[in-house]
């Protein structure tokens, strides 16, 4: 089923062609249709199945029915990365449509936000607190509301927002398009869903089939000072064929490609700083082989589709659990089996206990020359259980959690 059965307009078709691609993902396929229809929906799906498309592209083409600039689409996020990949996503799909979005998120000053909203908006993207903060001071009205979207809400009642997301409730019109999605349905978040929706279509999809089934997960616990050198030696392995390191900055990713050059491991690094050219160079010398490693920032990593990817490697963790599902994702592509290696310092244990809770799997502990005690043993997951109903399923899936493996046991 192309995009064209799902009779999108001729502005989405064309954003979609531009963004390469092809085939809507099974939340688009199930839930377009109805929500072009102009139903409540309540998606059960993670980040990485596509649900933003879901969701964004028909409320575009609903919204071109007709043109008042005023605020009528409301999406709720629960964290300011989140809130800005949608604006990004509404940027990207709206291109040839003369909508005009915001993103509200607490933690800066509220006066460029202030202005955009006073300047004109048709869509606003906000985390609870800062709008319900600029909704108290009058500087943001949800009284046109058509469309409202409350994405992650399982996260968003995680992270305490449920008194600010009843408020922010109870004050949209009644007469309005619902969305709802959420990657669980513990019995707070579908009681939230049943207050805000009216007879909804359910839709519920697996999640990416790559992050839980079929690449190997594996953390080390190093010392930043230690990260390189566990590095080279890993790469110096034969079986690490093609292999992508993710760095959390530019800089680091110069850093480290340097290092890897200086001890004649061909990498070239890939961030927005370079110019086009210098990309697409980098990313043709990667996948013909030349280059058996490529250094890229989780932006500059965006549309970077190269089969064959053998390892992840994450050298620094993102502090947004979703950027590690990206990030893996690159690998074990069209059925492939493939491996994410994921380095995680003491600083760096509240970033892999989000994403062990997110992916609801603990990664398996590796043991290595450079084994940081420090690291395994800071405040973290490990001090804890693994999360709800996921207790051994490493085990059950062949994972052996800090066992005296062989440094560097193949994977
Ligand atoms: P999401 O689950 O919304 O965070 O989307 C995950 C990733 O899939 C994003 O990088 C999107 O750009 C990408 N994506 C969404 N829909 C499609 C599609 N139909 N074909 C290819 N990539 C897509």
């Amino acid at each position: 089923m192309s995009f064209q059965q799902l009779n999108l307009t001729e502005p989405l078709q064309r954003a979609l062609t531009q963004q390469g691609y092809i085939t809507p993902t099974p939340i688009q396929l199930k839930s377009i249709p109805d929500l072009l229809a102009g139903k409540d929906l309540i998606g059960i799906a993670q980040t990485g199945t596509g649900k933003t498309a879901a969701f964004v592209l028909p409320i575009l083409q609903r919204m071109t029915e007709k043109y008042p600039r005023v605020l009528r689409v409301l999406v709720l996020a629960p964290t300011r990365e989140l809130a800005a990949q949608i604006g990004d996503s509404f940027a990207a799909y709206g291109q040839f449509l003369k909508f005009k979005h915001t993103v509200i998120f607490g933690g800066v000053g509220q006066g460029p936000q202030v202005n955009a909203v006073s300047r004109g908006v048709d869509i606003v993207i906000a985390t609870p607190g800062r709008l319900l903060d600029l909704m108290n001071q009058g500087k943001v009205s949800l009284k046109d509301i058509e469309f409202f979207v409350l994405d992650e809400a399982d996260r968003m009642l995680d992270m305490g927002f449920i008194h600010d997301i009843k408020k922010i409730i109870a004050r949209l019109p009644h007469k309005r398009q619902s969305l709802f999605f959420s990657a669980t349905m513990p019995p707070q978040v579908s009681q939230l869903a049943h207050q805000l929706l009216r007879n909804p279509v359910r839709v519920e999809v697996a999640p990416q089939a790559t992050t839980v089934e079929s690449v190997k997960q594996c953390v080390f616990f190093v010392d930043p000072g230690a990260k390189e050198k566990l590095l080279l030696e890993l790469l110096l392995q034969k079986h690490l064929t093609r292999v992508l390191v993710f760095t959390r900055t530019k800089h680091r990713a110069n850093d480290v490609t340097s290092y890897l050059r200086d001890h004649n491991v061909k990498a070239v690094a890939i961030h927005g700083n370079k110019s086009q050219g210098a990309r697409k160079q980098a990313l043709e010398n990667f996948k013909s082989g030349r280059t058996k490693v490529l250094v890229a920032t989780d932006i500059a990593a965006r549309g970077i589709d190269v089969e064959d990817i053998s390892h992840v490697i994450n050298f620094e963790l993102p502090n947004e659990p979703e950027s590690y599902v990206h990030r893996i994702g690159r690998t074990a592509r069209a059925g492939a089996e493939g491996t994410a290696y994921s380095f995680c310092s003491a600083e760096e244990r509240d970033f892999l206990k989000d994403i062990e809770r997110l992916i609801r799997l603990k990664l398996e502990v590796m043991q290595h020359a450079y084994h940081s005690n420090q690291a395994q043993n800071a405040v973290g997951s490990a001090a804890r259980p693994p999360p709800r109903n996921q207790r051994g399923r490493g085990h059950s899936r062949g994972f052996r959690h800090n066992q005296n493996r062989p440094h560097f046991s193949r994977h």
